[in-house]
């Protein structure tokens, strides 16, 4: 393949290099020849992030962890590297906001992400968006720091991508203007690998069974996440952010394929769909250019090769967190941020062996029920909320 050409030579920091987003992002970069690497950042693996520095040769490194510093610094300068390594978790909002950096694509996963994703939007960075729980906790907060500072965000989710695909491009990337004519949107969802799972086995399954999504490749907390349709949750609560849309101007349906990625409804009865294989080259690729296009080397679809298309209702009985993220975007305020949290604490304590898979859910349930919501006017509120109910998630989790 020809190496691509953005319209204009561009520096971009990735926030979470070495995740599968940024492994992605990375394996994107790497066709285009006027894109130059700013800054990668990892929370803890070295290793990784020493091979992609050899490779990509960036400004900065951020190293979250200081275990693993010196031994990287001291490979960095063995190799005749020139990057610079900087280590805590304040370096990463420093190469999100830099003034020589045009891109950042947040892709760390979790509140973890949050502080740099949105000193990224103050700074008025083009802000490729993968780390849905910034957006999810902050909403407004996020999206207007991202306006008043001529931040372009665009969503590499999938759905929103395939959203966003689907409407009518105006320059600023997402504009109420784009939804005169949108009746509703419709988000897809694979339903994940227990999609037909009996109900009475969902106490038993195992991390390594959540974690081998049926057509995705994706980091475990998004696995899981796939796997109780909280994923599919928190996705409904960023598209009403997102696109300023309220709860019941947005559906969900059950598409296993995952080929269609998304729809967008309009009031003559046109329905647009955005379909690609499953692979994040194709939203990556799709914002990095934006508003042009470049070639990605992600399979190309071949709809007559006797694949079938199939949709249906999801059961919200089955997959409680799905509801759950639709009540949360009804009731707005700190709802969000609180689900959220609990559901970090959730996904972490079942990834470790400490929560069985069908407790999720209920743990994720007694918190929106046990702390009460209020209004989500300071960042400092949202830092409450969210530590509030990480600190009752774990003494459920104890107490299970
Ligand atoms: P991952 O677990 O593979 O990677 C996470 C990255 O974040 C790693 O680079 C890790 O070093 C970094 N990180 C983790 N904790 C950190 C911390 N405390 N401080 C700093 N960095 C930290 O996850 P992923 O699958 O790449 O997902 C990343 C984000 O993108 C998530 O928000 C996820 O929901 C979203 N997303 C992922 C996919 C996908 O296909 N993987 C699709 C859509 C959206
Ligand atoms: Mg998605």
């Amino acid at each position: 393949m020809e190496l691509n050409t953005l319209a204009s030579d561009a520096s971009l920091t990735l926030l979470g290099s070495t995740g599968s987003i940024g492994e992605s992002t990375l394996a994107v970069a790497r066709k285009i020849e006027n894109l130059s690497i700013f800054a990668l950042t990892a929370n803890t693996n070295a290793a990784r992030l020493l091979a992609q520095c050899l490779e990509f040769n960036p400004r900065y490194a951020v190293l979250v962890d200081s275990a693993g510093a010196d031994q990287l610094a001291k490979a960095l300068r063995a190799a005749g590297c020139n990057t610079e390594l900087l280590v805590g978790p304040e370096a990463l909002d420093q190469v999100a906001a830099d003034a020589e950096v045009d891109m950042v694509m947040a892709a760390i996963v979790g509140a973890a992400g949050l502080a740099a994703t949105l000193a990224a939007a103050k700074a008025g960075k083009r802000l490729l968006l993968a780390n849905k729980e910034a957006l999810v906790m902050t909403g407004d907060i996020l999206m207007d720091a991202a306006r008043h500072n001529g931040s372009t965000l665009l969503p590499i989710d999938s759905e929103h991508n395939a959203i966003f695909q689907c409407l009518p491009t105006v320059k600023d990337g997402i504009s109420a203007s784009q939804f005169s004519f949108v009746e509703k949107i419709v988000l897809t969802a694979s339903g994940g690998p227990f999609l037909d799972t009996p109900l009475d086995q969902f106490a038993s399954i195992t991390p390594a069974q959540a974690c081998a999504h049926p057509v995705w490749s994706m980091g475990s907390k998004i696995s899981v996440d796939s796997a109780t349709m909280m994923n599919k949750g928190l996705e409904f609560i960023e598209a009403c952010f997102l696109f300023g849309l309220a709860a019941d101007q947005v559906e969900v349906i059950i598409h296993p394929q995952s080929v269609i990625h998304s729809m967008v409804h309009y009031s003559d009865g046109s329905v647009l769909a955005q379909m690609a294989s499953p692979d994040m080259r194709v939203p990556i690729a799709h914002c990095i250019a934006w508003p042009q296009r470049i070639t990605t080397e992600a399979p190309r679809l071949d709809l007559a090769a006797g694949q079938s298309l199939e949709f249906r209702e999801p059961d919200l009985a089955r997959f409680r967190c799905l509801e759950l993220g639709m009540e949360a975007a009804r009731v707005r305020g700190t709802a969000p941020a609180l689900l959220n949290a609990a559901n970090e604490e959730a996904v972490e304590a079942f990834l470790a062996g400490r929560l069985s898979f069908s407790r999720i859910a209920a743990v994720n349930a007694d918190i929106m029920a046990q702390i009460p919501c209020e209004s989500a006017s300071s960042l400092d509120i949202i830092y409450d909320a969210d530590s509030r109910a990480r600190a009752l998630a774990n003494t459920l989790i104890n107490n299970s």
